[in-house]
């Protein structure tokens, strides 16, 4: 999977050295990253000839970049249609930021953007959340989020869901399951999100899977997408920032380490998927969405919450 399509790029200024070693122009590194995506669209079979398509959208750079490239799609092929979900989960001081660059992209695109809220939902902001239960922000967050989008997508009646996650993002949950031993969240990953096609599920597809957060960062800047960089408050305290510096360190180290643990993942997750693919699906018995316990993890934290909030 690594890069080895060689463009002959013009003698404009570059913008990118890739991995490979070749250094191009702002014109002919987008031409080659949106081929890259392309190219990803077919090789795993991501998108069909008819869809409606969703995209998770945070604002961020990697959530514009895929949402840019579908729209383009979406443009030459009259029967993928495309409309966007944003989560706010209620972060003071940063989400509030990002969701206006999504809205801001999503009017001047034509695109309907869909926003549904924690507090609304949930009846609590995450920051509220955060207040009553002595929990890793991201892990309670995370749990909602993936509820949440579920949920609404199947509403929208959404054929498939994209979202922005790239290389690097792969990468990491990755290294993260493989030191939390938790093997069968990986079964999951992949460019194709999740163990079996259901209808309790929308499908799950990742078009930004072989692209690095540096190749997404440099088109999301040449492209006009940049998010000024905002960053969740809560993302130092993450086991995922750990990974990620660490990661990047042998990265800069040995070049090459990011493209080699995906491919040796890519060979294995076929296997991985077999092997778990007889974990049942359960429905929750609160909520009736999916679930792999008798009651899911979102419903487990409301009750964690709301028992916490009458005892003080
Ligand atoms: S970094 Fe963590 S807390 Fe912040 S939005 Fe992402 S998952 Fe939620
Ligand atoms: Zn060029
Ligand atoms: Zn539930």
């Amino acid at each position: 999977m690594q890069d080895k399509i060689k463009i002959n790029c013009c003698s404009h200024k570059s913008v990118i050295e890739l991995y490979s070693g070749e250094k191009l122009c702002k014109l002919h590194f987008s031409e080659y990253f949106e081929n890259k995506v392309f190219r990803t669209i077919r090789q795993f079979g991501l998108i069909g000839k008819e869809e409606n398509l969703g995209v998770a959208l945070s604002g961020g750079k990697d959530s514009l970049t895929v949402l840019h490239i579908l729209s383009k799609l979406s443009k030459e092929n009259p029967n993928i249609k495309i409309s966007a979900i944003a989560i706010d989960e209620g972060i003071h001081n940063y989400r509030d930021k990002t969701l206006e660059k999504a809205k801001e992209f999503c009017n001047n695109s034509g695109i309907k953007l869909n926003i549904f809220s924690y507090k609304e939902e949930f009846g609590l902001a995450l920051d509220e959340m955060l207040k009553i239960l002595d929990v890793k922000p991201c892990s309670i967050c995370g749990v909602f989020r993936r509820y949440l989008l579920n949920k609404k997508a199947k509403e929208l009646k959404l054929t498939k869901l994209a979202t922005g996650h790239n290389l690097d993002d792969e990468c990491q949950s990755i290294i993260m399951n493989q030191m939390k031993n938790n093997i069968n969240a990986s079964a999951r990953l992949g460019p194709k999100v999740g163990l079996v096609q259901d209808d309790k599920f929308v499908q799950r597809i990742k078009p930004l899977y072989l692209c690095t957060e540096k190749e997404v960062t440099t088109y999301a800047f040449i492209n006009g997408l940049l998010d000024n960089f905002n960053e969740c408050p809560n993302v130092p305290q993450s086991f995922r920032a750990q990974v990620r510096d660490m990661l990047n360190n042998l990265e800069n180290k040995f070049p090459g380490t990011k493209y080699s643990t995906i491919n040796s993942f890519l060979q294995t997750l076929p296997l991985l998927k077999q092997q778990f693919r007889a974990d049942a699906i359960r429905i929750c018995a609160r909520c009736s969405e999916p679930s792999a316990n008798d009651v899911c993890n979102a419903c487990a934290y409301l009750e964690r919450l709301k028992n916490k909030a009458e005892i003080r």
